[in-house]
């Protein structure tokens, strides 16, 4: 069992924990985000990320401090912690960027680990190989037999209080991703970076990224903390959240600064375009798009990086606080309509239902359905895995969108997404869901699943579907021998005297049967 990582909270794969650092004594609050720091190139002060937008943790490359002649010495006197001037959590990467980068570095991972240790990091890394998306799967996995044996040989070097990351790598092979992920959750390391998703990112290729991560995470336990390395856009903050992921880190920030670029929740602007700010912060709410273009250079990459910060920080806030909420899945929905790759990768993130099914409370405050992805979440699954334990009372049972028909044994809710289920269960998580009056294929499509599910879990009974304008083919999906009656103006319950008339979308919760008829007994209570 590993002790660093705390999950406090959690929503479909997403968590909000702490990282216990203890090298250097403190807590970092996950998901967090580590501004990267170039000794060189100091966009922002490390004490004015942590006076000013509360970092906690920050990451900086120790092979540059190994290489570099000014910086080499000072960090070994006086140690990280002093040379920033920051007390929070320092992480340090080992050079395998530039590697990845230049073909070659001439430091093994024993030296760059205690050497990391040596100039004060709180987070090393050994040297592993990161090998980029679409190589062969030979190549993939000869590679990651290089990376594990780096990590066992990790393992054995003495760096005292230090944690040293895992890093997962296996390209875009979801199964060597696993792989790399179990043989790395298996050492006694500590965080688990899953490595070389910078260039998928780049990209746009939000989906493989997903994919890539989910597979990591079935590899590793729910204790292991989960780092997308170089991942440091805030529009993908929310989805990679989602999916399992614990830690950012970000040279966005600072190098889209130097180009001019203006980080949004949304995508990229460039200065040169903008006539407004759509943000809020300090920088832009002081100063027009003008004001800021007239600037001095070195004045506006600054106040640029600023805001990249700024907008990094707010967007993490905003995933903590839906995952309080139990909203993060809307909240992701919400920013895949920023970009048709962004909506790729929530996509590939409901692809993975049963994954993210198995990680998401049962319970949380509201479902909203916004859009048609709405009707793939991982709590429609649920309803229908779960159909074949509710108790079915009678031989007749209407599932009914209308009002409830006493001609019938017994008759459930019909909602779309989720299908039938007992009028006890209205008031509980998630069939309380807001609905839109103006439904779509998929959710019509899941509801005709729920159906198929209860039917084939009830072979001998009789059902009939009554539905408020259902599409044709939809209604000749569902399963042979069930009858559909339409709901509506004209139509009338055959010998019910036009009960269905009114265009309720909820029955009566307070109906005549008692409430615990239809409910097994592990059922109670959600
Ligand atoms: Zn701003």
């Amino acid at each position: 069992m590993r002790d660093a990582f705390e999950r406090r909270d959690a929503d479909a794969a997403g968590r909000l924990g702490s990282l216990s650092v203890p090298r250097a004594g403190v807590t970092v609050e996950t998901p967090a985000l580590l501004p990267v720091i170039n000794p060189h190139i100091r966009t922002v002060e490390p004490s004015t990320l942590e006076a000013e937008f509360g970092a906690e943790i920050l990451i900086t490359n120790g092979y540059i401090f190994y290489k570099s002649d000014e910086y080499r010495q000072r960090a070994l006197d006086e140690g990280l912690h002093d040379l920033f001037d920051f007390s929070g959590a320092i992480m340090t990467d080992s050079g395998s960027f530039q590697l990845s980068e230049y073909g070659e570095i001439t430091v093994t991972t024993e030296e760059i680990l205690r050497f990391q240790h040596d100039i004060g990091s709180d987070i090393g890394t050994p040297v592993d190989i990161p090998t980029p998306p679409d190589v062969s799967h030979e190549r993939a996995a000869s590679e990651l037999a290089t990376t594990q044996e780096r990590l066992e040989l990790a393992e054995t070097v003495d760096v005292g209080e230090m944690l040293v990351n895992a890093p997962v790598q296996g390209s875009t092979y979801p199964d060597l991703r696993e792989r790399a992920a179990a043989d790395a959750y298996a050492t006694a390391l500590d965080v688990f970076p899953v490595g070389a998703v910078v260039p998928l990112m780049n990209a746009y290729r939000y989906d493989d990224m997903v994919e890539v991560v989910l597979g990591a995470k079935r590899g590793l336990g729910a204790d292991a903390p989960v780092h997308l390395f170089g991942a440091g856009h805030p529009m993908m903050f929310a989805l990679a959240v989602a999916a399992g992921c614990d830690l950012f880190d970000s040279a966005a920030y600072a190098l889209y600064a130097r180009d001019g670029r203006y980080l949004t929740v949304d995508g990229t602007e460039h200065l040169d375009d903008l006539d407004y700010f759509p943000c809020a912060c300090p920088v832009c709410a002081q100063r027009t798009p003008t004001e800021l273009r007239e600037t001095d250079d070195e004045t506006r990459e600054e106040l640029l990086a600023r805001h990249n910060l700024h907008v990094s920080y707010r967007e993490l806030r905003t995933i903590k606080q839906a995952i309080r909420d139990g909203d993060l899945l809307e909240l992701v929905e919400t920013r895949a309509r920023g970009h048709p790759a962004m909506l790729d990768g929530y996509r590939a993130l409901l692809d993975g239902v049963d994954q993210l099914e198995r990680n998401d409370p049962v319970s949380k405050g509201a479902f909203f359905y916004v859009s048609n992805e709405s009707a793939h979440r991982p709590e429609v699954r649920r309803h229908h895995d779960r159909l074949d334990r509710l108790a079915v009372d009678g031989d007749r049972v209407l599932l009914s969108e209308g009002e409830e028909n006493s001609r019938f044994d017994e008759t459930w809710r019909l909602k779309p997404p989720f299908g039938p289920y007992p009028a006890a269960l209205s008031d509980s998580y998630p069939l309380t869901a807001e609905v839109p009056e103006r439904l779509d294929r998929d959710a019509y499509e899941a509801a005709a699943e729920g159906v198929r599910q209860l039917v084939e879990a009830n072979p001998t009974v009789e059902f009939t579907v009554a539905h408020f304008e259902w599409p044709d083919d939809v209604l000749e999906s569902l399963p042979d021998g069930v009858e559909v009656l339409a709901l509506g103006d004209d139509s009338e319950y055959p010998d019910s005297g036009g009960q269905g008339d009114a265009r309720p979308r909820e029955a009566n919760p307070n109906g005549d049967e008692p409430k615990d008829e239809y409910v097994d007994g592990d059922e109670d209570g959600q």
